[in-house]
């Protein structure tokens, strides 16, 4: 099974970026009604996850998080949805969640002359989004989610 597509409401955004790390498609609903929440979950077969009671109960099969803390709320998704991944994919662009493209492989000879210095120092891959073209690649960033990601993955919902 793919994992489901989500529909973060504007309460958890770092977690919508978490998500987005880890290959889910998630719309986040920035400055939007719950009417137009509901809306858009049901146009676009997505799952909306919400610290909201109100919201969660008009959005069918709704995801509801009671707690603040990032690592309980992403040990929550997982406990309902076992298909997210808990390691970063390089799938999804965190600012806008359109797709990634890999641009370069490790080691590639033609790296794109427009990516600052220090990710064409990375040794690769290089991701960019498809829509607003930012780039991706393994940083100290990235080794700091992924370290995260193993510790809260082990701890169950909270
Ligand atoms: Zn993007």
């Amino acid at each position: 099974m793919a994992p489901p597509r989500l529909l973060a409401d504007e309460m958890v955004g770092r977690l919508a970026r978490y998500l987005r790390m880890l290959g889910c498609d998630t719309t986040y609903a920035r400055g939007w009604s719950d009417s137009e929440i509901v809306r858009r979950a049901r146009a676009e077969d997505r799952i909306v996850v919400t610290r909201d009671r109100e919201l969660a109960r008009r959005a069918p099969g709704a995801l509801l998080l009671t707690s603040p803390e990032l690592a309980a709320q992403l040990g929550a998704v997982w406990a309902r949805f076992p298909d997210v991944p808990t390691e970063v994919r390089f799938e999804r662009c965190t600012l806008c969640d359109g797709r990634l493209e890999r641009i370069a492989d490790p080691g590639a000879a033609e790296i794109p002359p427009e990516l600052p210095a220090h990710v064409r120092a990375s040794g690769g891959p290089i991701y960019r989004c498809v829509d607003c073209g930012h780039p991706y690649w393994e940083g100290s960033h990235t080794a700091d989610v992924r370290r995260r990601l193993r510790e809260w993955a082990g701890r169950g919902p909270g």
